[in-house]
């Protein structure tokens, strides 16, 4: 069996200009000639067929086995102690691999998943609502706009019964009846009650399951853990994955770290926008690192802005606030009718000037439409001048999330004892008490769909590199739905990463490599010299100001709405800054201690090429589908319009050095157990 990108044709090198005449590329006109180069077709030479809910089984069995003696001698890099690298490193080390886990943080129970709020989907059907795994599998394809792999779906609601078994095993309190049943509440973009939760803090509770799991194989001597440490570059070694440099983040050492397989489980890049619900740390190092080196980068423009994020109070904030989603159960969303009423008071504003605009619009899911389609409605309220709260910068961005009806339905009590964490989070933040004056929200950007490119077995273009979480292109399109984010990432390190991987490790043992071998010191050296870089500009300008600017481009240009004459000014805009941020940074301090300013300037010079390439992948993709709303490509009443025929297809980047344009390759979407669709939620 291989492994490798060899299982692909490599790139062609024509150029977009020959292509677009030689008829290479879609349609008449490509809005990104001359940013991108074509590449050969990429398929998934894992992609499993036969009956879709036969594949992962046939998989499974078809991958081939490591004895435990064999185990013992096999050693595994995981970058990540978020759901999904914890619950990896917790199986491999339990498996009896010898594993090394990698994180940023002081302790592996600070990833960034512990900030998740609302909750896990599984097909379990408790509610006996209709739920089944095939209904899981089409919601979410038909959530995603249509842009995901089917088989990877269909594998995920599969195995999304067994994570919560798994889970309840572990001790998760996911909320329960009053007759002990497990809960189940309802998310946005479907119909049934199908979100095992545990309060406002499913992330949390998940996080400690997997933790004490990992921490009992730190116990047990299967897993090593470095905590506080990043990694800055990947080792490859004959094309394959084979370590990587990490720096000791309170020492400032530069390490050399080697395995005969890597797992990036390294999270999402939304803090490329700079204003985000994502942990301030969250960052595309790991990814980006490995993409330099061969790693293809998928759908990189999806990003998913989510509905119900606090809205933003001015020009200093670093950070906005996620209101989980579960709250659009039963808070009812709404903008005065009449512009003349903004600056009112809402509880004076009587309920036939009120505009519950979701409810009117999509009548059939109300208030609980996917996240892009929310997010949209109210971006569009407030455009029309329909917007609430102060004005920044001229414009009131937010709409109402009023829970004025569900305490009179519920009691206060009711609403409490659901939501109350969530109620004082709001009004601790805001000063505005929720049980009395209804919310106020904004969308926010939250959650990348984009990611590293993975085969079926999670496997990068790059031999041995294995991407879990939210770090890889996920399962979930161009539009993820809520709470599918964290199942995905526990099915990756419980469920599929460890049958997936053991074909790749069956060809050990693997070559043993020397710290002074050349690739390795060219790993490290080229490490040393951007640190050695950052210190020595002596510039004028912070990092932090690059990165809110760079992030002010990318939410202008490739936020909520992207046109091509946007993208293109972003992309200009973004050269620009970038040039001037290798010229005129100022980094202080020493690369020996703990230097957070250090360390966020290898993450901000990451996150320019980072926005650059989101740009292109925008702009090449001239349709609407998911969180990725093209400006030129909407219906008459300005919903999102899909081409198929063009564009059913993964764009999957290929990095071709410094001073080139990326190769664009594009995978196929085949869909067979499900008819495509325009999505409708009215
Ligand atoms: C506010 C908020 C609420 C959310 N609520 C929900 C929800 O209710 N339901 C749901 O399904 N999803 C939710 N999501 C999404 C979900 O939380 C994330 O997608 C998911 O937790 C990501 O998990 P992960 O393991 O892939 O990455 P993370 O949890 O982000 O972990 C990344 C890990 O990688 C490490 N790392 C990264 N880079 C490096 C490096 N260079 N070197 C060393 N270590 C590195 C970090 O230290 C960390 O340990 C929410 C997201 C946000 C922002």
């Amino acid at each position: 069996m291989s492994h490798s990108s060899h299982d692909m044709d490599m790139p062609d090198t024509v150029t977009a200009a020959e292509a677009s005449h030689s008829g290479f590329l879609d349609g008449d006109y490509d809005d990104a000639a001359g940013y991108y180069t074509p590449g050969a077709p990429l398929v998934d030479s894992k992609a499993p067929d036969g009956p879709i809910s036969e594949r992962w089984q046939n998989r499974k069995f078809e991958a081939r086995l490591v004895n435990p003696a064999n185990r013992r001698k096999l050693s595994i890099i995981i970058v990540g102690t978020g759901l999904a690298g914890a619950s990896a490193a917790a199986t491999l080390g339990e498996a009896g691999y010898r594993v090394k886990s990698f994180c940023y943080q002081d302790s592996p129970r600070r990833a960034h998943s512990i900030a998740a709020q609302g909750g896990i989907n599984a097909a379990k059907n408790y509610k006996e609502d209709g739920d089944s795994v095939h209904r899981l599998f089409y919601d979410t394809v038909k959530g995603g706009d249509y842009r995901s792999r089917e088989s990877n779906v269909y594998r995920l609601a599969e195995v999304s019964t067994n994570i919560i078994d798994q889970c309840v095993a572990q001790g998760v309190p996911f909320a329960r009846e009053y007759g002990g049943l497990l809960d189940n509440r309802s998310f946005g973009g479907v119909q049934v009650s199908r979100t095992f939760y545990a309060r406002g803090q499913t992330g949390q509770q998940l996080l400690i399951g997997a933790y004490q799991a990992l921490e009992r194989q730190v116990a047990a001597g299967t897993v090593s853990m470095y905590t506080r440490h990043e990694m800055l570059e990947l080792i490859t070694i004959d094309g394959k994955a084979r370590g990587i440099i990490a720096r000791d983040m309170v020492t400032g050492e530069i390490e050399t770290h080697l395995a005969d397989v890597v797992v990036l489980a390294s999270g999402g890049y939304g803090n490329v926008f700079y204003l985000s619900t994502n942990a301030m740390g969250c960052n595309v190092t790991a990814a980006w690192r490995a993409h330099r080196k061969g790693a293809y980068m998928a759908n990189p423009c999806f990003t998913q802005i989510h509905p119900t994020c606090i809205p933003v109070s001015g020009e200093h904030q670093s950070k906005l606030t996620l209101m989980s989603e579960s709250l659009r159960n039963d808070g009812r969303i709404w903008v005065p009718k009449n512009q003349a009423d903004c600056e009112k008071d809402p509880r004076d504003i009587p309920e036939e000037d009120r505009d519950y605009f979701l409810e009117r619009i999509y009548p059939s899911f109300g208030n609980l439409v996917p996240r892009d389609i929310a997010s949209r409605a109210a971006k569009n309220m407030c455009d029309e001048g329909r917007g609430v709260g102060p004005e920044v910068e001229g414009v009131r961005r937010g709409v109402y999330l009023d829970f004025a009806a569900a305490i009179e339905r519920l009691g206060r009590d009711g609403v409490e004892e659901k939501y109350d964490n969530l109620l004082d989070m709001y009004e601790r933040i805001t000063g505005e008490n929720p049980y009395e004056v209804p919310m106020r929200i904004y969308p926010a950007v939250h959650y990348v769909m984009g990611g590293l490119w993975v085969d079926y077995d999670l496997q990068s273009t790059i031999p041995g590199l294995f991407v879990t979480g939210e770090a890889n292109f996920s399962d979930h399109g161009a539009n993820r739905l809520g709470a599918s984010a964290l199942m995905q990432g526990l099915a990756d390190g419980y469920f599929v990463l460890p049958h997936t991987i053991r074909d790749y490790l069956a060809d050990g043992p693997f070559e043993e490599i020397a710290e002074d071998h050349p690739a390795v010191v060219e790993a490290r050296e080229s490490v040393k010299g951007r640190i050695d870089h950052f210190l020595s500009v002596n510039g004028t300008r912070s990092v932090d100001s690059y990165h809110r600017e760079l992030g002010n481009i990318m939410w202008e240009y490739c936020g909520m709405e992207r046109t091509e004459t946007g993208l293109k000014k972003a992309i200009d805009l973004i050269r620009g800054l970038k040039d001037d941020f290798y010229r005129n940074v100022k980094v202080l301090g020493s690369a020996e201690t703990l230097n957070q300013s250090l360390e966020k300037a290898g993450r901000v010079a990451d996150f320019f090429e980072l926005g650059e390439l989101m740009c292109i992948d925008a702009l090449n993709r001239r349709e609407s589908c998911g969180g990725h709303f093209r400006g030129e490509s909407q219906t008459e009443d300005g919903e999102a319009m899909r081409h198929d025929e063009e564009y059913a297809y993964v764009a999957a980047w290929e990095w071709a050095g410094e001073d080139s344009i990326p190769v664009l390759h594009k995978e196929d979407l085949v869909y067979t157990a499900i008819e495509m669709k325009q999505r409708s939620y009215k």
